[in-house]
């Protein structure tokens, strides 16, 4: 078991290019740590990784004091959150060697985040290519499609399907009638196609002109 003590004062840079959020990362010997992402505009964004001090318990009273440098714990969190998605996933997170992010450094995690992505995109190619079926497109491969600029057939969501307030069908959003039972669920439009009377016009503005010095409820009951 490991708690923190103290922190070393040397910190590293772990670097973010991508606009993914992550739930705080855990660790027993720092706590809770947010890793920040770039906001709109800017081209990445940084977060300060410092080292820390760990205790070993090593019962009887015993504890074995050893470090973790900041350069330990970013590669630490950078494996963690690059390697959640299978072999060779990388979400663009990377430990700079200076405290900002140099060119290259940068055109490299740009360009082993496209390799990946396009890596997932094609697997998505294939996966429609034989199902048609929008289920088993993640929102990992969607993400990637976005992120590129490509438009994919299997880049949206089929709607999913409302309920019928009076047999409980399930049946498509917008729909002026149930196919199943009947029930006019939206008027206005089923009026439009004449499935139903058109109302007739309400006579709201004749009855605030005649209706001056009348309640509410007596201009209701002229209409
Ligand atoms: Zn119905």
């Amino acid at each position: 078991m490991a708690t923190a003590t103290s922190t070393e004062t040397n910190t590293v840079s772990l670097v973010n290019i991508s606009t993914e959020k992550w739930p705080p990362r855990h660790r027993t010997y720092f706590g809770s740590l947010e890793i920040r992402s770039p906001q709109s505009g800017e081209a990445y964004a940084i977060t300060p990784i410092r080292g820390c001090k760990a205790l070993m318990d090593l019962g009887d009273k015993r504890v074995m004091e050893f470090p973790i440098t900041a350069q330990e714990v970013a590669e630490d969190i950078a494996r963690e959150l690059n390697g959640d998605s299978g072999e060779g996933s990388f979400h663009g997170v990377f430990v700079a060697v200076g405290p900002a992010p140099t060119e290259s450094e940068l055109a490299d995690a740009r360009r082993r985040l496209e390799e990946f992505q396009r890596r997932l995109i094609a697997s998505a190619d294939l996966e429609w290519e034989r199902t048609r079926n929008p289920m088993f497109i993640t929102d990992l491969e969607r993400r990637a499609a976005r992120q590129l600029g490509l438009e994919k057939p299997w880049l949206y969501d089929p709607k999913p399907l409302a309920e019928c307030p009076v047999c409980a069908e399930k049946i498509k959003h917008g729909v002026a009638v149930c196919k199943s039972c009947g029930a006019i669920l939206d008027r206005e439009k089923a009026a439009q196609y004449g499935l139903v009377p058109q109302e007739k016009p309400r006579r709201e503005s004749t009855a605030k002109q005649d209706g001056e010095g009348k309640t509410a409820q007596e201009t209701m009951k002229v209409i």
